[in-house]
């Protein structure tokens, strides 16, 4: 029998480049020199379980990191005549993937499964289009039991059964890496990852219940963090050391990377104590679970950048987003990294629950105080996105503060507004996005510009995208700036 795994289409309709992630939020963007893939890794894990524990013929295949259109990856997955084609879509790109998996299915009888956020949110609506299995939450060992005896009915995690209990993280193999190489995911790379970096996952999970976290409402419906045992994340990065000898360093991508302090400085003294730590890691984390004595382990284990979710400056949004974070603790960790050489990066976002131009005002303020007091490196700033299924996605649609007739590529985590809270409407979360990024980008050049990191900023740029892409993107910059002058005009006028 023959499976096909396949991560999103790559390339939209209208010419976006898709950065597909769907545990998280997925986005499109027009410039080539803005897109890079993300290591699809709960389908990754899924193909190696199939490829483990069955006689299948299964193949993977992502037509993002091949930046496959619909058509192109439409004849690459044909090529294949599946039996069975097994996807996971975010609502971005649902309708252009739902349509593709038909087509396989009108061509060789194929039955689709879907997994994921959007099939999560609306499975009986995509039933009715036609898929013919739906997996609910964590997937991997729904989709490997549903194969291994596809007339069963009483799979947990099948869609309309109960959940499946969370998996064991400690059960699972090493993910996909022989029809993809998982190093190719580092090439462009993620843009603040500064290495050829592998992504990889030490942990699964968060412990606490942001209301418009994909991964923690929908993917696993309750708090949870799951560390992986540390013997295994050596005997992984190792492996990929050995395979990928041009292999720079890792990135942790997982909610969690810190969950516990025993974890991080098991994890930490073990990977010096395999002579790993000459690679550089990054890793998403939570200040709550930093304090000097993990940093100080993180730096000794070769850790050069932390990825840290502070999201908001507002009480009132941290109340919104069911997010309790202490603002001078985020503050004191930031100090804390970069007197130890650590850099740091923090995602934030606008127009969440509980937010209106004031409150938001205040993030645009901490993100210029961050920013020119050197405690972030890179920024991540986005319009927080209603994706369905979690609680946040209720809230704005219960109080009709979602816009009317929103398409489904309009969830895109990097691009469109789709609320209007009274006073508070999309194009004025837009703009403030927008007045972010602005702040951002010209504090960051006077910064570069002041500490003489001005050209090694470059030359970065220029090896990485080469001179068309260095060119792209310093018009972009240019954009910005021209922006962020003309409004400090206006407001001095
Ligand atoms: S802290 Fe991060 S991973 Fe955890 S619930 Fe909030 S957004 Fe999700």
């Amino acid at each position: 029998m023959k499976i096909v795994v396949a991560n999103s289409i790559g390339v939209d309709k209208n010419g976006y480049h898709i950065i597909h992630s769907p545990s998280r939020w997925s986005e499109g963007v027009k410039s080539k020199y803005h897109w890079f893939a993300y290591y699809p890794w709960e389908l990754a894990y899924a193909s190696s379980l199939l490829k483990l524990n069955t006689d299948y013929d299964v193949k993977f295949l992502d037509g993002c990191l091949e930046r496959l259109n619909s058509n192109s990856y439409c004849e690459r997955i044909l090529k294949e005549k599946p039996d069975f084609l097994v996807m996971e879509s975010a609502t971005r790109m649902i309708d252009e993937n739902l349509s593709l998996a038909l087509r396989i299915k009108k061509a060789f009888g194929t039955k689709l499964i879907f997994t994921g956020q959007h099939a999560n949110a609306f499975p009986e609506q995509l039933r009715a289009l036609g898929v013919d299995y739906v997996c609910i939450g964590e997937y991997e060992y729904t989709v490997l039991e549903l194969l291994k005896n596809p007339q069963s009915t009483n799979i947990k995690g099948l869609y309309p059964n109960e959940r499946r209990a969370l998996l064991d993280v400690n059960e699972l193999p090493w993910p996909e890496d022989a029809d993809v190489s998982r190093l190719s995911y580092g090439c462009p790379g993620e843009p603040s990852s500064e290495y050829l970096e592998v992504q990889m996952y030490g942990s699964r999970g968060c412990p606490f219940g942001c209301s418009f976290c994909v991964a923690r409402n929908i993917y696993y419906n309750q708090s949870n963090w799951r560390p992986r045992a540390t013997d295994k994340i050596v005997r992984e990065i190792t492996h990929l050391r050995n395979k990928y000898p041009a292999m720079e360093g890792v990135f942790f991508d997982e909610e969690v990377h810190n969950g516990d302090k025993g974890f991080t400085m098991g994890l930490t003294s073990a990977i010096v104590e395999a002579k790993l730590n000459d690679l550089k890691y990054e890793a998403m984390c939570d200040v709550r679970f930093l304090d000097e004595e993990i940093l100080r382990a993180m730096k000794k284990a070769g850790y050069y950048k932390l990825r840290i979710g502070i999201e908001t400056a507002s009480e009132k949004v941290m109340q919104g987003i069911n997010k309790r974070m202490d603002a001078p603790l985020v503050r004191q960790r930031l100090q804390a990294a970069k007197e130890l050489g650590i850099k740091t990066y923090g995602t934030f976002i606008f127009g969440a629950r509980g937010s209106d131009e004031t409150e938001d005002t205040k993030t645009i303020v901490l993100i210029k105080d961050f920013v020119q007091n050197n405690l972030l490196d890179n920024l991540q700033i986005s319009i927080c996105t209603p994706q369905p299924g979690t609680p946040f996605y209720e809230y704005v649609k219960n109080n009709n503060f979602l816009r009317k007739n929103v398409r489904f590529d309009e969830y895109d985590g990097g691009n469109s507004a789709l609320i209007s809270y009274p006073g508070y409407d999309y194009k004025k979360i837009k703009k403030m996005k927008e007045i972010a990024l602005s702040v951002r980008d010209h504090y960051f050049l006077k910064a570069k510009i002041n500490d003489s990191s001005f050209q090694p900023w470059i030359t970065a740029i220029y090896r990485r995208y080469g001179i068309r892409g260095l060119f792209f993107k310093m018009l972009r910059r240019l954009k910005t700036e021209f922006g962020y002058q003309c409004r400090k005009l206006l407001r001095s006028a």
